[in-house]
């Protein structure tokens, strides 16, 4: 008899499982040959409340899938989506939800394993990951956590000793993902689009519970719900702009009610500032660009309200009425959080009309000469402090210009510039997960040595203070790099 897995702390209570049949399918992971703990995130767990020692004392088993920890109930969840701008029926195709997690200070967690082996939602793949993508999800959406940004976190990658075929033969590894759900726009779409009596609101009901407990009491909880999802959008994609995030494939299925960024495929840090920019080789007509970003948030939302539709209260007229009323909102939540973001890099606390000018004046210096975002930003702490403009003796007139309104601009901040380097510091990130570190870190680790990967994840757990360690991070590619690509199908 095999001895039971040892017990690191999981509570689960899988409520996804009790939902109507037709949104998941059961789906036990599909065992590996020869699981191997790649990294481990100690501080998740214990922000978890699982014991980090034991999880890691048993080996990487749990982590592909080979053994199960006590309670979970693996399943595969349907969905569909919009990718691309076109309908389809997509489900977890190669990932498992292990089930939920409730956390000692009452959270509720879901635990999905990325990679873990063909569900029937497979279609012609195999259910597999490779190790260099997972590897890289789990960089990126740590960083992102760190940066103060909603995500889905990453507990291990475990490579499985078994190769996946793509274009060659790639290791194999399994992602552990930890995410407030995996429910996603398209699990909505689905659920319209089934049309069996009760799944929507059973759907819906459900995501309230999860996301928007307030919902339960309105007046109408479907549009409610939407206001919601609406805002923390808003918000969402407001801070990727202001760290130069590019998500990449921005599909419905690919959009989390929660509000997390979710599904760090062919994603990747704007160096240069250009509101054009694409990263992913798929993305030919430039539908996901980083300028794009607000407007496509909204596209998916109003994919959103239609499958939410038959849930409104109301006749149809009056329904569509109550959700565009809502959707209507998007843009002036989205400028609220936008310009509230601004205001901060700048390390304004108050309101001035010109505000949004200042900051745009900027960004418009930036695309004209190719400038780094990060580091423009970051260092305007520095000349705050000095109270003088860098470029005074440069050629770059512009900038010197721009440079002497905004430090005039910072005399009518009430706690002056002592008060607006504060600000911009916690504001301005001095170091991202460039897109450079991260190849550099990925090929070290595909040859088998992951200090770079230890050593990046470190400097980015930290990304808003300047330290010795970071100062070799900060900076943008060497010349010469080309541009970065990024791929999907990973
Ligand atoms: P993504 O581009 O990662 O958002 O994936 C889009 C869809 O393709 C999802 O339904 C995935 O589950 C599915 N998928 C991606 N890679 C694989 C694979 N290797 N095997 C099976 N399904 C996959
Ligand atoms: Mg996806």
């Amino acid at each position: 008899m095999t001895p039971p897995f040892p017990d690191a702390g999981w509570r689960f209570d899988n409520s996804y499982a009790r939902l109507p049949e037709s949104l998941f399918e059961p789906a036990p992971p599909v065992p590996v040959q020869r699981p191997g703990l790649l990294v481990f995130n100690e501080p998740l767990a214990a922000d978890l409340g699982i014991d980090g020692g034991i999880l890691r004392a048993a080996g990487a088993a749990m982590f592909v899938g080979n053994e199960l920890p006590p309670g979970a109930e693996p399943i595969a969840q349907a969905y569909a989506g919009h990718q691309f701008g076109h309908f389809t029926n997509l489900g977890d195709g190669r990932a498992i939800l292990l089930g939920e997690h409730l956390t000692p200070d009452g959270r509720r967690v879901d635990l999905q394993l990325k990679g873990g082996g063909r569900t029937r939602y497979s279609r012609g793949g195999d259910g597999r990951a490779a190790e260099g993508p997972m590897l890289r999800e789990y960089i990126i959406s740590e960083a992102m956590h760190a940066l103060g940004i909603p995500t889905t976190r990453s507990l291990a990658v475990a490579s499985t000793g078994e190769w996946v075929r793509r274009e060659t033969p790639l290791p194999g590894a399994v992602l552990t993902r930890v995410a407030a759900s995996h429910i996603r726009v398209g699990t909505f779409q689905y659920a319209a689009a089934v049309g069996e009596p009760g799944l929507l609101q059973a759907l819906l009901d459900h995501a309230i519970a999860r996301h928007a407990p307030a919902a339960t009491s309105a007046d109408d909880p479907a549009v409610a719900f939407l206001e919601h999802v609406v805002e923390q959008q808003a918000s969402l994609v407001a801070k990727w702009m202001h760290v130069g995030f590019v998500h990449g494939v921005m599909n419905t299925d690919n959009m989390a009610v929660s509000g997390e960024t979710i599904d760090y495929g062919p994603c990747a840090f704007l160096d240069t500032y250009d509101p054009a920019a694409v990263f992913s080789s798929i993305d030919q007509q430039g539908r996901y660009a980083y300028g794009n970003q607000p407007s496509i948030a909204h596209w998916n939302l109003v994919r959103l309200a239609e499958a939410l539709l038959a849930a409104v209260r109301g006749n149809e007229e009056t329904a569509i009425a109550a959700v565009r009323g809502v959707l209507e909102t998007f843009s002036a939540r989205y400028e609220r959080h936008y310009l509230a973001g601004a205001r901060a890099k700048l390390g304004l606390t108050v309101a001035e009309e010109g505000d949004r000018r200042l900051f745009d004046d900027l960004l418009g210096l930036l695309a004209a000469t190719g400038g780094d975002f990060t580091t423009t930003f970051a260092g305007l702490a520095a000349i705050a402090e000095s109270g003088t403009s860098p470029a005074a003796d440069a050629a770059d007139a512009a900038f010197h210009e721009w440079y002497g309104r905004w430090l005039a601009r910072l005399t009518r901040e009430p706690g002056g510039r002592v008060g607006a380097v504060a600000v911009m510091r916690g504001s301005n990130p001095v170091v991202i997960p460039r897109n450079h570190r991260v190849e550099e870190a990925l090929a070290a680790a595909a040859a088998g040595d992951r200090t770079m990967l230890e050593r990046l994840l470190a400097v980015l757990r930290d990304p808003y203070v300047e330290t010795a360690a970071n100062e070799p991070y900060r900076g943008g590619p060497p010349s010469g790099c080309g541009r970065y690509r990024t791929f999907c199908g990973t």
